[in-house]
């Protein structure tokens, strides 16, 4: 396109609260075939709350909610905050945790009044040995409706799960509906179960679900996409998207995302709309047209 071309399609996007950091962002968004979307945060508002508490027979809901809140409370993560919020809003007391640990893509492990306790996914129950068969039916009811169903253990045995919902993103079909209009093939990506990710795929109309990724695998995963024939673009919010957004043909970031995704994007979404994809597109297609 024409340098004056570039700089009238950059305006017009800023006005539309799509950010294009360069004429390369410009040009490249032109030609994408499909759209990589994280799941939370991006697709959904990214505010999870607590839904649900079950608690294994015999033991009190409270019980489950006070062990993962002790560990969570040194988490950073979303879903952690959820649960240090529920713990907080029923007033339950919580004991101090030590030996806090981190596992990506799993879930936080601590030694709660002696105790270990764990909270995460099947993954994290299964990579530590705890039996959480009773468990997994209610886990995938849970996950049907949307929810993320969260594991809770204590000494090697499973206490509970405690469900978290994150809303969809009202603007969040309307997004997927426009780049189909536009012959562009959308794809979820996210290190949430598969049933909850099928879910929010369900109701927004994503082509295709990428889910149980962890972290470090989320660029691998654009990079089979580009090797199979597609120029993608990853729209992303989270510190683990920002490897996937370099990796993308475009990366673009939602603009409330974490400081690392906004600068590795090519291309900030100001509204934190994902509809605004579709729109950065029709902009950067007129461009290309006045090339020649
Ligand atoms: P996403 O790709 O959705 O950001 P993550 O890779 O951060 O997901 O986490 C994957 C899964 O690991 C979560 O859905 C959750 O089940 C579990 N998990 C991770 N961190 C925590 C935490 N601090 N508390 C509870 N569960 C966690
Ligand atoms: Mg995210």
């Amino acid at each position: 396109a024409t340098p004056t071309a570039i700089t009238v399609g950059i305006g017009q996007g800023a006005r539309g609260g799509v950010l294009f950091k360069n004429a390369t962002a410009l040009e490249n968004t032109a030609v994408i075939t499909a759209v990589v979307f994280d799941k939370t945060g991006t697709l959904t508002e990214g505010r999870p709350a607590v839904t649900d508490v079950v608690a294994a027979p015999g033991l009190a809901d409270e019980r489950v909610l006070a062990a993962a809140a002790a560990v969570d409370r040194q988490s950073q993560h979303p879903l952690a905050e959820a649960i240090v919020d529920a713990a907080g809003t029923r007033g339950l007391a919580l004991a101090p945790a030590t030996g806090f640990d981190s596992v990506p893509g799993h879930g936080v492990t601590g030694l709660v009044d002696g105790v270990t306790v764990l909270v995460g996914n099947l993954r994290l129950m299964r990579r530590e040995g705890v039996d959480a068969s009773a468990l997994t039916e209610t886990a995938a009811a849970l996950a049907a409706s949307g929810r993320t169903a969260i594991y809770v253990a204590a000494d090697g045995k499973a206490l509970g799960l405690i469900a978290v919902s994150d809303p969809v993103r009202a603007t969040a079909p309307t997004a997927v509906s426009r780049l189909r209009e536009q012959d562009i093939r959308t794809v979820m990506l996210t290190g949430d179960q598969r049933g909850t990710a099928e879910a929010v795929a369900a109701a927004t109309g994503i082509d295709t679900v990428i889910a149980e990724v962890l972290p470090e695998d989320k660029a691998a995963d654009i990079t089979a996409l580009q090797d199979g024939g597609a120029r993608v673009a990853m729209v992303g919010d989270g510190v683990n998207d920002a490897p996937a957004l370099a990796r993308s043909d475009v990366g673009i970031a939602i603009g409330a995302g974490t400081d690392v995704a906004v600068e590795t994007a090519d291309v900030v979404l100001v509204h934190d709309d994902p509809a605004a994809v579709s729109y950065a597109v029709t902009i950067a297609r007129a461009t290309r047209r006045k090339i020649k």
